[in-house]
């Protein structure tokens, strides 16, 4: 059976072949029973007339046969009639003829036997028995017999019947015989039909098999084919499609030829970075799968083989072979939702990413990883990303960062921000034990001197050196804090009585007064401590930071090497001060200060040769302040420099108004250390004097106040050259006080020295102050500067001073310091009495 199944297909696979033949076969089939319908029905029509003309002819034949009969009838002319009937014999395919009366009597008859009989048959009697019938009818037509009745009248009756039966030569359609008839019509048309059918499947099987053709050339891969469109029917059609197609599937391969060509670009470039990359990535689909990884991911996690030899692997496998601790970073293997990023609600409302420790490896490394959520374009899941990477040199530079921030790199002791902390701490525990803690600020002694003698490297040093010996001093528990400079903060807790503070702090004076043994030499310094105990001083951490300051300043006022308690009244005093520290702001701001000029007399000849301009601060009731009560106030602050330029700006315009009446001269102004320090000081002389353009720089001069607080003498040295190059003049102030020495007038290429006047006013009396008058004068003359004596309070000072070659002076004795106003009337008073003083009082260039 199965055989059968098999040859039955191959057959039918070979006949499928056969196109142009089945075609032809079956447009013949189709001609042959066309043609055998029409043969079968135009047999059946001929028939069917044939067989009425028949009836026709047996009607025609009885009507005849009736007309003929009727004198016989009529007569009873029997021989006749047997005459007439026999003369029907003739006529063909006659079954019989016969004649009857009214009654079925049979009168005449073609077989005679019959003549005398009745016809008694039902259908012969219902056939007598009907007298309205005028013309002949067919009584039978069956296929034996065609059975006619005609009537015999005469007149208006009926005189008898004339029957005729006939053989029916044409009722069947006998179809052999049609077929016979029209075989070569038959044959004609199947010749005609394979003749027709032959040219139809060539001009088919031609285009079908240059579809063929191209469909084989299509399948080798030649999609730029086309086949030519010869025809405009259904075929034409399809052709046209099958180029339209063709060329639609070239246009279509070539995009996706392009398309794969920058696919695998890209996946090189992708497989470039990831090898590239120092983090490790991982991918991981829903199922927890790998689906990619890069060399950086097996090395950070210890996994042997190539990336690839991971792909398609689970996440289980993975971190098994991997030397992450068994438990580590396992939420990513169980499946979709476990492998997003766990995230956490922030306050205002968006999602951050949870903050995961890094895990540590055996080998001392940490790695971290971040977690992404991957998403397809439908915004479905469809697995995680792992960015992981070692972060220990990271987390180690910041704790190293961290470190730095909350410490001094000098001494390696906490600094302000981690003492901060360290006292909230403090104060906490302290709040909680009910015990002491004692807030102390040190400041050293003398610190600046070393650092002028031995050098700032030295400075640094001994600063180390105190830095150990201060931690050497307290407990574990306690906090030495360096706020910068040689301020230090000591945070002594857990104290049980204020004796221990005192005993304490004592040793800690001790332990700082050693001397330290320096490369560059020995030095000695000593420490000065404010104290303030908490909770007997119960305020917040800030304040008692400041008490403790306060309680230093007064250490430091009675003398340093000492600590000092905080005390309320100091307090108040250093509050008052406050006050009166921004009263003095307002009061600048509002330009309510003042300047009084004193005239400086050049001793050899009297004449003016300048003027110094002093602050003075009016009061409200009508007094006025001095600067020895205010300026000590300010000194250390940005108030002192804004002083500074305010004076400096009130002078230059003063000086146009008396360069207008003719009584300029240059004008000294005093200029604190810190402000003459400052980095942008000449910038700022030059734009004041740029302000009023009509005064000549040469006018202006500065007086350096506290030369002992320049704790930088090379810059110093560089603002007064910078000054000079200007045609500002420099002169020391108060020299011979302080630590103002011989190393600052060789240093500072100053122009004039101005000896204190608390040595000139007392020379005459004291011989010591004499000398030193005197040593200064030699020295700065030795150096090439002048000297201006201040305190010249009479004639007496004025002419010794002369004898001692000092070079000018200033003081009571040539004038008090006088309002602005007051200075033209002195002036030409003062010219008066000494003529020509005026002539060059002014420097050449001014004048
Ligand atoms: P100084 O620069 O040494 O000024 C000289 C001081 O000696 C002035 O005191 C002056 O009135 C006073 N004086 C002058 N001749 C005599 C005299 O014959 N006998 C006595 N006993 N005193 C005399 P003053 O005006 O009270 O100024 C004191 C100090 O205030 C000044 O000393 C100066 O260091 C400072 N000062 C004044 N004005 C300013 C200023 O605008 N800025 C700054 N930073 N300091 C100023
Ligand atoms: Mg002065
Ligand atoms: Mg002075």
């Amino acid at each position: 059976m199965r055989r059968m199944r098999v040859w039955f297909d191959v057959v039918r696979q070979r006949w499928r072949g056969f196109f142009l033949l089945r075609l032809a076969l079956s447009m013949a089939a189709l001609h042959i029973v066309v043609l055998g319908v029409t043969l079968v029905d135009v047999g059946r029509r001929g028939a069917a007339a044939r067989a009425e003309l028949e009836r026709q002819a047996a009607l025609q034949k009885a009507r005849q046969l009736a007309t003929a009969v009727r004198h016989g009838v009529l007569t009873r002319d029997l021989a006749l009639l047997a005459e007439q009937v026999d003369a029907m014999r003739s006529a063909g395919k006659l079954r019989y003829a016969m004649v009857l009366d009214v009654h079925g009597r049979v009168l005449a008859h073609t077989a005679p036997v019959f003549v005398g009989q009745f016809v008694v048959d039902p259908f012969s009697q219902a056939q007598l028995s009907r007298h309205d019938v005028l013309q002949p009818v067919v009584a039978q037509n069956t296929t034996q017999l065609l059975d006619v009745w005609a009537p015999v009248w005469h007149g208006a009756g009926l005189a008898g019947w004339v029957r005729v039966g006939l053989d029916p030569a044409y009722h069947t359609l006998d179809l052999w015989s049609e077929w016979q008839q029209g075989w070569w019509y038959g044959l004609l048309m199947v010749g005609a039909g394979l003749v027709l059918a032959t040219g139809v499947a060539r001009s088919l099987g031609r285009d079908v098999a240059r579809l063929q053709d191209v469909m084989r050339r299509v399948r080798q891969g030649d999609l730029d084919v086309r086949i030519e469109v010869t025809r405009s029917d259904e075929l034409g059609e399809l052709m046209d499609g099958v180029n339209r197609t063709l060329q639609r599937l070239a246009h279509d391969e070539a995009a996706l030829r392009h398309t794969s060509a920058s696919l695998a670009l890209e996946r090189g470039r992708l497989a470039a970075v990831l090898a590239s990359m120092r983090q490790g990535v991982l991918v991981l689909d829903e199922g927890g799968r790998v689906q990619l990884c890069n060399v950086a991911l097996c090395r950070l996690l210890g996994l042997r083989g190539a990336p690839q030899t991971w792909q398609g692997r689970t996440l289980t496998e993975m971190l098994r072979h991997s030397v992450l601790p068994p438990d580590a970073w396992r939420d990513g293997v169980t499946g979709p939702k476990a492998t997003s990023t766990p995230t956490s609600r922030l306050a205002d409302g968006s999602e951050a990413a949870e903050v995961e420790l890094p895990v540590p490896l055996p080998d001392g490394r940490l790695l971290a990883r971040d977690r992404v959520a991957l998403q397809d374009d439908a915004g479905q899941p469809n697995g995680t990303l792992w960015l992981v990477r070692d972060v220990t040199d990271e987390l180690l530079a910041q704790e190293r960062l961290r470190w730095q921030a909350m410490h001094d790199p000098l001494t390696q002791l906490p600094n302000r921000l981690l003492l901060s902390d360290r006292l909230k701490h403090a104060l906490a525990r302290a709040r909680r034990t009910q015990q002491l803690l004692a807030v102390c600020m040190l400041d050293l002694d003398d610190f600046k001197r070393v650092n002028d003698v031995l050098g700032h490297e030295a400075g640094d040093v001994l600063l180390q050196r105190v830095a150990e010996r201060l931690r050497s001093c307290v407990r574990a528990d306690d906090t030495v804090a360096r706020l910068g400079g040689d301020e230090f903060v000591l945070l002594l807790s857990e104290l049980g009585a204020p004796e221990e503070v005192q005993v304490a702090l004592q040793r800690v004076c001790e332990v700082v007064a050693r001397p330290v043994a320096l490369p560059q030499g020995e030095a000695l310094v000593h420490a000065s401590i404010g104290v303030t105990l908490f909770p007997i001083n119960d305020n917040d951490a800030d304040t008692l930071l400041r008490h403790a300051d306060q309680a230093l300043y007064q250490a430091k006022q009675q003398g340093g090497n000492r600590y000092v308690m905080f005390d309320v009244e100091f307090s108040q005093r250093v509050q008052l001060q406050q006050r009166l520290r921004e009263r003095l702001r307002i009061a600048l701001e509002a330009d309510e200060l003042v300047l009084h000029y004193q005239p400086r007399v050049r001793l050899r000849d009297g004449r003016v040769v300048g003027a110094e301009a002093l602050v003075r601060w009016p009061q409200g009731d009508g007094g006025m302040w001095y600067p020895d009560r205010f300026i000590p106030l300010i000194e250390q602050d940005a108030l002192i420099d804004a002083l500074g330029e305010w004076a400096v700006r009130t002078a230059l315009r003063q000086l146009r108004v008396w360069a207008q009446q003719g009584c300029a001269v240059p004008v000294a102004i005093n200029i604190a250390a810190r402000h003459f320090l400052q980095p942008d000081f000449v910038e700022r002389m030059q734009a004041l004097l740029a302000s009023c353009p009509d005064v000549p720089a040469t006018w202006l001069e500065i007086e350096l106040v506290e030369s002992a607080a320049l704790d930088n003498l090379e810059q110093a040295a560089a603002t007064i050259e910078r000054l000079r190059g200007l045609g500002v003049a420099v002169a020391i102030d108060d020299f011979g006080m302080g630590y103002a020495s011989l190393g600052y007038l060789r240093r500072l290429p100053v122009d004039k020295v101005k000896i204190d006047r608390s040595f000139v006013m007392r020379m005459l009396d004291d011989r010591d102050d004499g000398q030193v008058v005197q040593a200064i004068i030699g020295l700065a003359h030795t150096f090439g500067r002048d000297v201006v004596a201040e305190g010249v309070e009479h004639d007496a000072l004025a002419q010794a001073l002369q004898r001692m070659g000092c070079d000018e002076g200033q003081g009571y004795g040539f004038a008090r310091p006088m309002p602005a106003s007051d200075w033209p009337a002195w002036w030409s008073g003062w010219s008066e009495a000494h003529p020509g003083a005026a002539e060059d009082a002014l420097p050449k260039a001014a004048v």
